[in-house]
């Protein structure tokens, strides 16, 4: 039988752990705990214990955590957001539904904000840094962390793909003004659905996100405000707390992945791969994006000999969707890198032949 790679093997996320889901499914709805319940209340405890800040607010999904945030930290009308084109629609998107104008800059080698081109992004109506958690990889959040002091900028990071991922011993998420993390199921820390969650160590936008997220209610009438429904289902909520049980060997099985792909393809020199660590990082390997000559071919011989493989966002940078308004900005070096960036498969699902499938595969392509 030909061995078959799938990108993600969404049935995979069920199956392995069914008898557990089972479990947990008949417990929560047992109890008819499905709306803000204890489950919740633990695992937003545990996500902020885990990243070392003082609040975590679960909401529906990473996209309303981003809007939520931004809403909430003053974005106003016309106030601009830089952020690094190599990124999903979700990142901008949750500016401009604020009325924000967001502002794309190049990505670096690796996949992430460059730093000059978001110095020289910046205008007087700059408000906004959002960096990029990208593939399970912190940016070097030092001279960003610098460049906001300087322009007194708040940062938003969207980590979505963050979890984990640390910057100099620090926790994706936990640099800025607010964080957010995604549990959609093929994120890193996924969930049979849809879920998201808000970080951060500021008290008064805690308490506010917190009943944003749900009507906006308090618990004194008097002090109502205006909010909407973006609840992290208690029922995820439960999901995720079976889940996060066992995140250290999900971290742990990927950088061996990534191990392994680095062991068996680094002396390809047609290939630039990802950096495996350095003194200052720490990777979980959200995605394993590489850089390819003849990235096209390659995805067809994959595809071939069954391996699924990505190009990230449907294989546009933000600012090259033609209709959404970015026409004037020029970003060549995010172009080079969608010429040339591929996901190969990247996750807890994958065994060793599989694995060693993708490498031969890729190794036989550029002989
Ligand atoms: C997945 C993702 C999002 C959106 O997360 P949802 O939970 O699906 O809303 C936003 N930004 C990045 C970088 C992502 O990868």
């Amino acid at each position: 039988m030909k061995m078959k790679v799938p990108f993600f093997d969404y049935p995979q996320l069920y199956s392995l752990n069914k008898n557990k889901f089972i479990e947990i499914f008949d417990d929560v709805s047992s109890r008819g705990a499905f709306i803000m319940q204890n489950d919740l209340k633990e695992f937003e405890n545990r996500i902020a214990k885990y990243c070392n800040v003082k609040y975590a607010i679960g909401v529906a999904n990473a996209t309303d955590a981003l809007e939520i945030s931004f809403k909430l930290l003053g974005l106003k009308k016309g106030d601009e957001v830089v952020f690094p084109s190599h990124t999903m629609l979700a990142s901008p998107s949750s500016v401009i539904i604020n009325s924000g104008v967001p502002v794309p800059c190049e990505c670096n080698e690796e996949g992430l904000i460059d730093i000059e081109s978001l110095r020289n992004s910046i205008t007087k109506k700059t408000k906004f840094i959002m960096p990029v958690q990208l593939n399970g990889r912190t940016c070097k959040m030092d001279p960003i962390l610098e460049i906001a002091k300087q322009y007194e900028l708040k940062i938003v990071e969207d980590s979505a793909q963050g979890l984990g991922s640390r910057y100099k011993g620090k926790m994706a998420g936990t640099f800025g003004d607010a964080g957010v993390y995604s549990f959609y199921p093929a994120k890193i820390l996924g969930t049979l659905g849809d879920g998201g969650m808000i970080i951060t160590d500021n008290e008064n936008f805690y308490h506010e996100a917190l009943s944003f997220r749900d009507h906006g209610r308090k618990t004194n009438s008097e002090e109502t405000i205006w909010g909407r429904n973006s609840r992290l289902h208690n029922l995820h909520a439960a999901f995720l707390n079976f889940q996060f049980d066992y995140f250290e060997k999900t971290i742990e099985k990927r950088r061996k992945i990534a191990y392994t792909y680095k062991k068996w393809l680094s002396n390809i020199e047609e290939i630039k791969l990802p950096v495996y660590d350095d003194d200052d990082h720490y990777d979980t390997y959200q995605n394993f994006e590489i850089l390819c000559d003849s990235r096209d071919q390659l995805k067809k011989h994959l595809a071939n000999k069954n391996i699924g493989t990505l190009i990230q966002w449907g294989g546009k940078a933000v600012h090259q969707f033609k209709n959404l308004g970015f026409s004037k900005y020029n970003l060549p070096n995010t172009d080079k890198y969608f010429e040339r960036c591929l996901l190969i498969p990247m996750n807890v699902f994958l065994s060793d032949n599989q694995v060693e499938h993708v490498c031969k595969s890729i190794i036989e392509f550029y002989k």
